[in-house]
């Protein structure tokens, strides 16, 4: 028996995990820098709180869901996204009450399931980080929120980006466009793909966004969402465009993007890289948008919403391929090399005592020759070698090299287990007063 993982999961490997944890500590510090404060939802959920939300016409709830029914014969699925999960949680902990300052601005990283096709950047379970802001219809925050993303990009070094834009509208615009959208697809009705023909009354909007080549041919003609907004929402969609301006923010505004998840309205937004890693095609990376409805959906009192997820895997693709290293690992201060079996006792002491000291050191533990024990020490790029002899056992002393400059001096061990930093300051040579 050969086990296998899953088809489109991934392991996550030493070597790569550090470009992972890179990734989540510089979104932690950007996020924070907005006064953005972490959440973390289950990662099963009620199959309700999907289909409410998400939308029981989009592609995530009729295809992609990896729901099943529990021992309880609960209907529950493997989150597909993080917002339905985080609006929940912010009705049933009534985090709209007003011991919570408004905006509630929260963020969440973690594994996302959806039953896809896999292939590059399209995993079944794969890993997204993402942002909510609840409780404000200001479009400072949607500018402020969609520069954020894009500053998390900026500081992990990504560059070649390109942030397009578009408005939904209110419920009302919406509507009008709505009605603009059928009766422009009915007459084209039976050139339309399945999936379009059963979504064109249901959410014809959704129909622009098909990936049928034929449906794509159809709708490039349909009349467009901005000519249907009413004064608010162009309102709040000028406001948005004038504040990215006034920021020196470049946007493309693309009147034909929707979303995938039904629960969007106003702004919404996509930022798409065309790198390498994505043939030099252009592919979204990061994606969200203004959802006032939702909160209400779920249950909770009408609050209005705005948020982004992006996809971890196609960002490291992107760093991948743009060559962005990230810090690696701390080489060991110490390797501690024994000669002989009597001093295995008093290498494993030392070498607790450097870490103790908040060094990071290490040993042989395959009973290797001191010849292989230095070379593993090299390997290791370890700073100072210290070793420990008969000879050493005898004085109860130890002998360091620094690798680097080959300094070498004895010191007592009670020394290094007291003191390891300024055992280490000196046989770097350095003076310590
Ligand atoms: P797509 O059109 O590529 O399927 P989507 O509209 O389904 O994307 P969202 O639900 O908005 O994507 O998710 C936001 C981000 O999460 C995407 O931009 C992408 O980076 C990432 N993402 C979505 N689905 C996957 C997946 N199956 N595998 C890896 N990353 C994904
Ligand atoms: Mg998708």
């Amino acid at each position: 028996m050969v086990y296998q993982r899953p088809k489109g999961t991934a392991d996550i490997l030493p070597g790569e995990s550090e470009k992972w944890q890179y990734v989540e500590q510089t979104a932690r510090q950007v996020f924070s820098n907005y006064q953005f404060k972490e959440i973390r939802t289950p990662i099963f959920e009620s199959f309700d709180v999907f289909s409410r939300s998400v939308g029981d016409t989009s592609d995530i709830v009729t295809k992609e869901m990896y729901d099943f029914y529990d021992k309880g014969k609960r209907h529950v699925v493997l989150r597909p996204e993080g917002t339905a999960g985080i609006v929940r949680a912010y009705v049933e902990n009534k985090l709209f009450g007003p011991e919570h300052s408004k905006p509630v601005k929260v963020y969440y990283m973690g594994p996302m399931f959806r039953y896809e096709r896999p292939q590059s950047g399209r995993m079944r379970e794969f890993h997204q980080i993402g942002v909510e802001a609840l409780g404000s219809a200001s479009p400072t925050v949607d500018v402020e929120t969609i520069a954020m993303a894009l500053g998390l990009f900026k500081k992990i070094g990504i560059g070649g980006l390109k942030l397009v834009i578009n408005t939904l509208g209110n419920l009302a615009s919406r509507q009008a466009y709505r009605q603009a959208l059928i009766d422009f697809l009915e007459p084209h009705f039976a050139e339309l793909s399945e999936d379009s023909q059963v979504r064109l009354h249901k959410n014809p909007l959704r129909v622009l966004d098909s990936k049928d080549k034929k449906d794509q041919a159809i709708v490039a003609d349909a009349p467009s969402i901005l000519d249907y907004l009413d004064e608010e929402s162009t309102a709040h969609f000028t406001t948005v465009k004038t504040l990215l301006d006034n920021l020196g923010i470049a946007y493309e505004v693309d009147p034909t993007m929707v979303r995938g998840l039904d629960y969007y309205n106003h702004t919404i937004f996509e930022i798409m890289s065309n790198s390498k890693a994505f043939g030099g095609q252009y592919m979204t990376v990061c994606a969200g948008g203004r959802y006032n409805g939702l909160v209400e959906e779920i249950g909770g009192p009408a609050t209005p919403g705005f948020g982004f997820g992006l996809g971890i895997e196609r960002m490291l693709l992107v760093m991948d391929a743009d060559g962005i290293e990230v810090p690696t690992t701390k080489a060991p201060a110490a390797y501690v090399v024994g000669i002989g079996a009597e001093a295995v006792p008093t290498v494993v002491q030392v070498t607790q005592a450097i870490r103790n000291a908040g060094f990071v050191a290490e040993h042989d533990y395959l009973d290797r020759k001191p010849k292989a024990q230095f070379k593993m020490a090299n390997r290791l790029n370890a700073e100072v070698v210290i070793t420990i002899g008969e000879s050493e056992l005898a004085t109860q002393s130890a002998h360091l090299k620094n690798m680097a400059t080959g300094n070498e001096i004895t010191v007592p061990l009670a020394e290094i287990e007291q003191d390891f930093a300024t055992v280490l300051a000196q046989v770097r040579g350095e003076q310590r007063g």
